[in-house]
């Protein structure tokens, strides 16, 4: 008989068929909702604004309760809870908002201790915290400054700090780089990885930005109407999107928008034949070329390399091309249905 081998629950966030409809006949704003956060990852929930990413974020420390479902954090099942339990459990569960959310009056010192003033901590012990906290978030010197005299970075490296004051293992990022500049955004994420090493973190974040799963996540879930659509490796996802949403906030990312200048000197299509323009993804640096000439030797089209470029996302490469395809209309789609039985992703572009 074999032995059941019990293997270390490394699960640190478990949301099981969570439904939420928040008025009586209203839109339902999570549709059984099941979702596996390992420890130590970081994953990403992507949608558009009101797909239920922000409802979502906020049942993990029950800011939102759902109707049914379950809630499991770190093995404790959040739901069964009784209100002082509660309030420790969520001192493990730190969260950064999109706006900050920092107290105007108070200093950066101030703010950070500000949880661990409502938790009961002595001012000495609070101190201690905030001079640890803030070396790490790269505000040493600022201890003393209030808000209206930071940069929106520097604000949300304060809203980190505080969110880390409780020395939770669990960090929620509710669009946390939403309200920053792309490069500003850059240096935020970067720091929520190296905290991640650093701390040993779990990081959940919601985003509508493809960029933002593209620079840190390990993980990435595509929310839509209520539901997951699309779950997977942040690489995969990128290579082999599946569903139309996913596609399009990939192709946002690494879209490959073919400038009017060059569409316009590609010649035009013989009379009766068509001229398709395709992005076509692909998992590491394959031989293109090979899927370029078989695709016009094989369905006696022709096809051009318009552009194309390696990408990399976690040390991953993939490819990026634009393709142009002369010939009869059916053997075209038949070629593109070819590349794309190959495992790749042909996204045909407005010629
Ligand atoms: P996202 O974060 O992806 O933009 P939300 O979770 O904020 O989406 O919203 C999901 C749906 O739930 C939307 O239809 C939104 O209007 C609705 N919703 C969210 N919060 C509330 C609320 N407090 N009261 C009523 N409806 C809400």
């Amino acid at each position: 008989m074999r032995d059941i081998v019990h293997s270390f629950d490394v699960t640190a966030i478990t949301l099981a068929g969570l439904r939420k409809r928040f008025a009586e006949g209203g839109t339902v704003a999570l549709d059984d909702v099941s979702l596996e956060v390992k420890s130590g990852e970081i994953f990403g929930i992507v949608g558009r604004s009101g797909a239920g990413k922000s409802t979502l974020i906020r049942t993990v420390n029950l800011l939102e309760r759902p109707d049914s479902g379950r809630v499991t954090v770190l093995g404790q099942d959040m739901l069964a809870l009784d209100d002082a339990a509660l309030r420790e459990a969520r001192r493990g569960i730190g969260m950064v908002f999109q706006h900050f959310n920092l107290h105007s009056r108070r200093t950066v010192a101030e703010n950070v201790a500000f949880p661990l003033e409502i938790a009961g901590l002595s001012s000495a012990e609070r101190r201690r915290r905030v001079e640890e906290i803030l070396p790490l978030v790269g505000l040493e010197g600022k201890r003393d400054a209030y808000p209206a005299q930071l940069s929106g970075g520097q604000k949300q490296r304060v809203g980190i700090a505080r969110a880390l004051a409780s020395r939770p293992s669990i960090l929620l990022c509710d669009e946390a780089t939403s309200a920053l500049d792309p490069e500003t955004t850059q240096e935020i994420l970067q720091l929520i990885r190296g905290l991640r090493e650093r701390l040993d973190l779990t990081v959940l974040l919601i985003t509508h930005e493809m960029g933002v799963v593209k620079a840190i996540c390990d993980r990435v879930a595509v929310m839509e109407a209520g539901r997951v659509i699309e779950e997977g490796r942040v690489f995969d996802v990128f290579t082999r999107p599946e569903q139309p949403v996913t596609r399009r906030f990939v192709s946002e990312v690494i879209g490959h928008a073919v400038p009017a200048a060059t569409i316009a000197r590609l010649p035009a299509p013989r009379a009766g034949e068509a001229r398709r323009l395709a992005q076509v993804l692909f998992a590491g640096p394959n031989s293109t070329r090979a899927v370029v000439s078989e695709a016009s030797r094989d369905f006696g089209i022709d096809v051009n390399i318009v552009s194309g470029r390696v990408d990399e996302i976690a040390g991953e490469p993939f490819g990026v091309m634009a393709l142009a395809a002369y010939g009869p209309e059916d053997k075209v789609q038949a070629a593109f249905t070819w590349m794309r039985s190959l495992g790749l992703t042909v996204t045909e572009i407005a010629a």
